[in-house]
């Protein structure tokens, strides 16, 4: 594999998924909203966290931030209202 020469300024922290940063300013409060809300895997990398093929000069997924975490609670179709 050749190694290229230039330096990517990319940071190698995944970053959380509730605050979407690598360090969090408040580490319990995004526990608490990751314990609270329903998460699943990231469509856009299949929950691996990597860009790969979708976006070369990335090397984290966009959507997810590295995480491969994504809040679903959100999504209508599988939202259950109780009468
Ligand atoms: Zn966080
Ligand atoms: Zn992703």
């Amino acid at each position: 594999m050749p190694s290229p020469a230039l330096t990517a300024r990319i940071s190698l922290q995944r970053a959380c998924p509730a605050c979407g940063h690598s360090r969090c300013a408040d580490p319990a409060e995004c526990l608490d909203s990751l314990t609270s809300h329903t998460w699943g895997n990231c469509d856009d990398c299949a929950g691996s966290g990597f860009a790969g093929e979708l976006d070369p000069l990335a090397i984290f997924c966009r959507v997810c931030s590295g995480s491969g975490r994504v809040e679903i609670s959100a999504r209508p179709a599988l939202t259950a209202v109780a009468a």
